[in-house]
């Protein structure tokens, strides 16, 4: 049996805890559709989305493939967005080319090799780029895709924050495991969209959420096109009046959330590769949530059958964000099931049998 009943005769309340880009997402979509949402967060303590980019990308430059799902995550993804801009009466949804500068002669060979294979194709534009040699270092070339863009996250976040609180349905505090038990017991639906950081008690233990550092630099850059991303390596992502988001590191085991000597890679990438000067206005930290396959996890508790997850975007939260979340309505309203790959009881079956 479905989860939750049509919106006019469901009597449950939502309670979504978190409000970062899973929680912000998954509420505005309940709403939208005539549920009660209640959305807590604990003033973006441990908020990875306030700190991201925001940048979205469906090539893989690794390897220079199709990422997972491209195709799916970006048509959601805009049909999402668009509606939720309608929703709260707010621009944060910037589609815009990327223009990909080959750090080396490697990337230049594998994008001659494989921009035309069908995978990648759809997503290569071939047009001429005007002016790139006044703007870049380009020792290799460069490419464009088509395709990408930048959420602006926190107008989003700070849109669906006002947007909740004008219905008094949203509380900024910290919420402990004692309180969502009461919750249940008194029927009501709960989703855990808290980004890294266990709750003490935690109910997910069987799911590892690990974390990724990242730093990203908010730069003064005179001069500069603004018409499109780009990247070099790193990337930088046009905010408007001569401002541009430059990132990202990725540390795999710091411990510590704050800002340091590390993001000065991304400095010395920007020296390299743009051909005008800059300074640093901002330099911020944070940790992705992520999984070791790279999925989402998302589904219900066994034991507390009310209780949800959404959680493990990683470092693509902006486009796997909208099609998970009404992956997870779905599940929810029509008992469809949770598509294995994301699931939380994978972490589980995997240990069973290792
Ligand atoms: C430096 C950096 C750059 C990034 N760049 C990009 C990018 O360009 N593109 C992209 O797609 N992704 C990017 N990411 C990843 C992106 O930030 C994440 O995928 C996404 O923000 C995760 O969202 P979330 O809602 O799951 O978690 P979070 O944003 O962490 O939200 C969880 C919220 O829950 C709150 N909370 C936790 N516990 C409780 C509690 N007990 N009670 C109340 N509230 C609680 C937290 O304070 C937080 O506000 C980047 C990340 C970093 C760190």
């Amino acid at each position: 049996m479905a989860q939750l009943r049509s919106p006019s005769e469901e009597k449950s309340v939502i309670r979504i805890i978190g409000q970062g880009l899973a929680g912000s997402t998954l509420g505005l979509l309940l709403h939208d559709l005539g549920y009660k949402v209640f959305i807590y967060d604990n003033g973006y303590k441990t908020s990875s989305s306030r700190i991201a980019a925001g940048m979205w990308n469906p090539l893989s430059f690794v390897n220079l493939k199709r990422s997972w799902m491209a195709d799916q995550l970006l048509s959601e993804m805009e049909r999402t967005y668009t509606r939720l801009e309608e929703l709260l009466g707010v621009s944060f949804f910037h589609p815009m080319p990327l223009l990909r500068i080959f750090p080396d002669a490697g990337s230049a060979n594998l994008w001659e090799e494989k921009s035309l294979h069908p995978e990648v194709q759809p997503y290569i534009d071939s047009l001429e780029i005007p002016n790139v040699d006044e703007h870049f270092h380009q020792p290799f070339g460069s490419g464009f895709v088509k395709g990408a863009g930048w959420l602006n996250i926190r107008l989003y976040l700070e849109s669906t924050r006002a947007f909740f609180s004008s219905k008094n349905a949203f509380e900024e505090r910290e919420i402990q495991a004692e309180e969502i038990l009461a919750w249940l017991a008194q029927g009501d639906l709960v989703v855990q969209c808290s980004g890294w950081k266990p709750m003490p008690n935690n109910f997910w233990s069987d799911v590892p959420v690990h974390t990724n550092k990242g730093q990203v630099l908010t730069l003064q850059l005179n001069g500069l096109t603004s018409e499109y991303i780009s990247n070099f390596g790193k990337f930088l992502i046009p905010l408007g009046n001569d401002l541009y988001r430059a990132g990202s590191t990725y540390e795999h085991g710091a411990l510590d959330l704050l800002p340091s000597e590390v993001a000065k890679e991304i400095e010395d990438d920007v020296a390299k590769s743009v051909k005008h000067s800059f300074s640093i206005v901002d330099h911020k930290s944070g940790f992705r949530p992520t999984t070791i396959d790279r999925q989402p996890i998302l589904g219900m508790h066994d034991q507390h059958p009310g209780l949800g997850i959404f959680n493990g975007l990683g470092s693509r939260g902006v486009m796997l964000a909208p099609f998970f979340a009404k992956h997870f309505i779905t599940h929810l309203t029509e008992d469809s099931p949770v598509m294995k790959e994301v699931h939380w009881k994978r972490f589980r079956e995997r240990r069973n049998k290792s």
